[in-house]
């Protein structure tokens, strides 16, 4: 039977968003209210998923491995606070490359529904930007919803944000989980 799964992006939602682009493990800080969130649902029976746009990677400014060892070291971190990430689906390419995974695309969210046999009906999407939110409805996930943490609260001031509402919105990951679970 497929799994429904928690998909969460990794920039502004889990860990800072950085204007230049989070290019090593230097760059990484992890919200302390995600840390204690994502231990609090380490239990919950679903997939827990990141999925993360990285096109510092197709810009030239990350080596691929690099990147995929921020997300690995990332997970550890994690799991050692007593958390879980099941999986980690990045995009690494630019704008320019027109690729199928790069959010809004919905590519990443359908990858990992296939590789993880998730039902994206019955699955959640938490993101601090709009193109979450509308990679999610593109791939048929059946809740979305955004944060103020990182590019949250500039993004719900675009105008655009009246088009793509209504979805909830949360101060940080740690209080959407708690409404959620
Ligand atoms: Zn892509």
């Amino acid at each position: 039977m497929p799994d429904s799964a928690l998909f969460l992006d990794r920039d502004g939602v889990i860990i800072e968003n950085r204007p230049n682009y989070v290019r090593s493990w230097a760059d990484v800080a992890i919200y302390p209210q995600a840390l204690r969130a994502l231990s609090r649902l380490s239990h919950w029976p679903g997939k827990i998923v990141i999925v993360t746009n990285q096109s510092a990677v197709g810009r030239g400014l990350v080596a691929m491995g690099d990147a995929e060892a921020i997300n690995q070291r990332l997970v550890q971190e994690i799991a050692q606070a007593g958390g879980r990430i099941d999986a980690v689906f990045m995009c690494p390419h630019a704008p320019a490359d027109h690729c199928d995974c790069r959010k809004p695309a919905p590519g990443l969210l359908i990858r990992a529904s296939q590789a993880l046999s998730i039902d994206l009906q019955q699955s959640i999407m938490i993101g601090d930007a709009l193109t979450d939110v509308m990679a999610a409805r593109a791939a048929g996930v059946g809740v979305s919803l955004m944060v103020r943490t990182g590019r949250g609260n500039r993004q719900l001031r675009l105008p655009v944000a009246q088009e793509v509402a209504p979805f909830a919105v949360y101060d940080t990951l740690s209080e959407a989980l708690a409404q959620l679970f």
